[in-house]
């Protein structure tokens, strides 16, 4: 037995759902993911295995033996919800943000399962038993995305694409703490949310919000050199996939319909945008991605 398939096999004895992603293989001397995308591979070794992407985590002894043995080598990937994984990435500033917390929240560091990624930290905790929502404090944290309902985190002893192994630093998980109460708010419907709520939802930010990086992505496309055009494209709707998953917002369309037109006028042929779009869309959107300035919600645009 593997020990990824063991590291399974105790998260779902602890009512952790599980699921397998794909790995890190090395050749040349470089790490690369082992699906077919290779060394292209946006999300390496974080991508499911599983059609149903996240909806097919279980904590079903015999579909997770069946699943590792099949792929001995698939990383694990733990479904947030009953728990929040606060993600902290410090090429984007988390780590400064992770210490700013620490020091208005000290219970973040004492009471959190602690586990090191190839570059960042995973701080694990239990969801709030009530319907939530990151209050301000923790979502205006530069890198550090909130994996809450929807969503997975790659656990230990899952290979990163840095050849590192995910490690867990502090064992909290036989006695996963509640998140600490400053850090999420209760969830209100739309109709009682009061106007001083943090952070409202408001139409014509959100939209201004998405033009702007829409814009962006375009150009980017545009720009792009021969030979790395349909790379660029792939890359630019991974991570709007990500953004519409993270965020719940019906954007596909709308995504779709500008990054097409800008990779029509790059020069691209029209079955190969949608090829490359309907791969990279469906990639990014088991890669959750926050866009800053974005809050989450359900949106249809
Ligand atoms: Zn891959």
């Amino acid at each position: 037995m593997s020990g990824l398939m063991i590291a399974a096999l105790k998260y779902s004895s602890l009512g952790w759902p599980v699921l397998p992603t794909f790995s890190i293989s090395r050749s040349d001397g470089e790490f690369h993911c082992d699906c077919h995308l290779g060394k292209d591979c946006p999300s390496a070794g974080k991508h499911p295995r599983l059609i149903k992407g996240v909806k097919g985590a279980t904590v079903e002894e015999s579909k997770i033996r069946n699943w590792w043995n099949i792929w001995p080598q698939a990383n694990v990937a733990v479904a947030t919800g009953d728990i929040v994984c606060l993600d902290v990435d410090p090429r984007n500033g988390g780590d400064a943000s992770l210490r700013r917390l620490f020091q208005k929240v000290p219970t973040i560091r004492t009471r959190s399962h602690v586990v090191a990624s190839g570059t960042g930290v995973h701080l694990y905790f239990k969801k709030p038993d009530v319907k939530w929502r990151p209050s301000h404090l923790l979502s205006e944290q530069k890198g550090i995305d909130v994996r809450a309902k929807g969503h997975y985190c790659i656990a230990a002893p899952s290979l990163h694409i840095s050849g590192r192994r995910y490690q867990v630093v502090k064992d909290r998980s036989s006695d996963l703490q509640p998140l600490p109460r400053s850090l999420w708010i209760p969830a209100q419907s739309k109709k009682s949310r009061t106007s001083d709520a943090p952070m409202e939802f408001n139409d014509a930010l959100l939209l201004k919000i998405l033009n702007v990086e829409l814009t962006r992505s375009e150009r980017r496309i545009k720009t792009a050199v021969r030979g790395d055009r349909n790379n660029r494209l792939n890359l630019e709707c991974f991570l709007w996939g990500g953004r519409s998953s993270h965020h719940q917002l019906d954007i596909k369309n709308l995504v779709q319909h500008r990054l097409s037109a800008a990779a029509k006028k790059a020069g691209l042929s029209k079955s190969e945008i949608e090829l490359t779009f309907n791969s990279g869309w469906t990639a990014g959107h088991s890669h959750p991605t926050n866009l800053a300035g974005l809050p989450n919600g359900n949106k249809s645009l």
